[in-house]
């Protein structure tokens, strides 16, 4: 089956390249690298932003009393490991075309970010990550990839989940009969406060009007599936 997107903004948490880790599981940034790696192989103009939560949360810093936005900046350092890690996977599977463009300063390990550049890099078939979220404290990766993604001008923000197959009448963790659904609009994520992404980043999506698709992509193959329209998700429009 053909792509359904020719453009798309993943975002990831970190969780999602920790595995049973402590930091990084090598099989889960090669499961992850493989699927970007198919995808961009297939034609598909990808961009990516991804969290830190598998090396720092912001919870972290409220327990070592330290004020929020000291812990924020080390958040966004933690997503800037995270694209560095992914860089790294893609380009050692062979696929050398990966740029990292980051909202904080790194000069010398990435490139200042530039909307027009990543536009560029996405047409020449790079596979672009954005690292350090929006770059600014109290925001989340969340907010950063409804950003980038309307800046992209992509199809769709792919919201992908860890165990979860989208969005949900009630905790799926908790409640076995919870049911899924198919199809939800920008004001049901916002007046209902669905657990989504926050809602800073729900507000800004509503207003961009961007497509979110959420997924789970604990599965063989669940992103390349999902892209492909083989997989069950939410669609919020
Ligand atoms: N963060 C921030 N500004 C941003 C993006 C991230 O301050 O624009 C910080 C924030 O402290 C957050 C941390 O970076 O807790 C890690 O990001 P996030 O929690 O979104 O990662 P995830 O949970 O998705 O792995």
């Amino acid at each position: 089956m053909s792509l359904k997107y020719e453009t798309v903004l993943l975002k990831i948490s970190g969780e999602a390249l920790k595995g049973d880790s402590e930091i990084y599981d090598e099989a889960a940034l090669e499961g992850v690298g493989k699927q970007i790696v198919s995808l961009a192989k297939e034609g598909l103009r990808i961009g990516i932003v991804v969290g830190g939560g598998n090396i720092w949360r912001g919870k972290m810093g409220q327990a070592m009393k330290m004020p929020q936005i000291d812990a924020d900046y080390m958040g966004m350092l933690a997503t800037m490991m995270n694209a560095l890690a992914l860089e790294t996977t893609i380009s050692r599977l062979g696929y050398t075309k990966v740029v990292v463009y980051s909202a904080l300063e790194t000069r010398n390990i990435s490139d200042p970010y530039s909307y027009r550049e990543a536009r560029a890099k996405l047409s020449a078939g790079y596979i672009v990550i954005f690292a350090a979220g929006t770059g600014y404290s109290y925001f989340t990766t969340d907010t950063g990839a409804a950003i980038r993604a309307i800046e992209i001008g992509a199809d769709a923000l792919m919201m992908a989940k860890n165990g979860v197959a989208g969005v949900y009448d009630s905790d799926p963790k908790l409640n076995p009969n919870a049911k899924i659904y198919k199809k939800l609009t920008h004001k049901d994520i916002t007046d209902r406060d669905l657990r989504v992404m926050d809602l800073t980043a729900a507000t800004l999506a509503r207003d961009g009007k961007l497509k979110i698709e959420v997924f789970d992509m604990q599965g063989p193959n669940n992103i390349v599936k999902v892209m492909h329209n083989e997989l069950p998700s939410t669609i919020i429009e």
